[in-house]
């Protein structure tokens, strides 16, 4: 198969996933992970009709972002603090904020730019995962961010245990009752500007299980890039 046939096919298959669990057909956006191709592969799911792509290094997000300024560009890597001021501006959403002092960073780069940077926090699973917040840390965080100025939290991200698509169903499942429960308790304390409606789950073996479970993001490598993907 050809990127463009692996492409719409899954394009196909969310859409219908979607259906199936009574939700729109465009209630999940398909973000291209593009962290192990170059920009030619790039320039292929361009025309193919990708239009969000995934890194998790900030100097490729930069090169790609920058050779392509038009298609929206996600960051979602691990985040070390002196990288950020190449993701901020150019990252339509960053997926893996987790420290309150890079909540910070982003504030004062975003500001230098006179941009509001949207982000997700990224979820720990509770179990072999260990990137992400705990999820009993979760509520501080987000009070945290909602007093930023120039960040705005966009809603929560998540990685399931590989192989096992019970247990990231029930990761996936359980991003989503975090999300209502921390929706109820920012509503009791008055906070209004924090809307969490994304939900960043799924990736090439396990985003079908996370479209029932309310995904409205799902990255999406190996499955797209890949011609040895089965
Ligand atoms: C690499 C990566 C993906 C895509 O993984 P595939 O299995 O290739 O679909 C998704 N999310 C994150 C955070 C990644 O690092």
């Amino acid at each position: 198969m050809t990127l463009r046939e692996r492409y719409e096919a899954i394009a196909a298959e969310v859409a219908d996933a979607c259906e199936a669990c009574g939700r729109p057909r465009d209630a999940v956006r398909v973000i291209g992970v593009s962290k192990t191709v170059d920009i030619d592969a790039v320039e292929e799911a361009i025309a193919a009709g990708v239009h969000d792509f995934g890194e998790n290094r900030p100097a490729e997000l930069a090169r790609k972002h920058d050779a392509f300024p038009q298609e929206r560009w996600h960051f979602i890597g691990n985040i070390q603090s002196r990288q950020l001021n190449m993701v901020v501006g150019r990252a339509c959403l960053i997926h893996s904020l987790c420290q309150e002092s890079h909540a910070d960073r982003i504030e004062r780069l975003a500001a230098e730019q006179g941009i509001v940077q949207d982000v997700l926090i990224e979820v720990n699973d509770g179990e072999e995962n260990k990137q992400g917040l705990p999820a009993d840390d979760l509520l501080d965080m987000l009070l945290h961010c909602a007093a930023l100025e120039h960040v705005r939290v966009r809603g929560l991200m998540t990685m399931a245990p590989q192989g096992d698509m019970d247990r990231a169903a029930a990761t996936f499942k359980r991003l989503a009752e975090l999300r209502d429960s921390m929706r109820a308790a920012l509503r009791e304390r008055g906070i209004e500007n924090v809307d969490l409606h994304e939900l960043s789950m799924g990736m090439s073996d396990d985003y079908r299980e996370a479209i029932p479970q309310g995904a409205t993001m799902v990255r999406i490598g190996r499955a797209i890039f890949s011609e040895n993907y089965a």
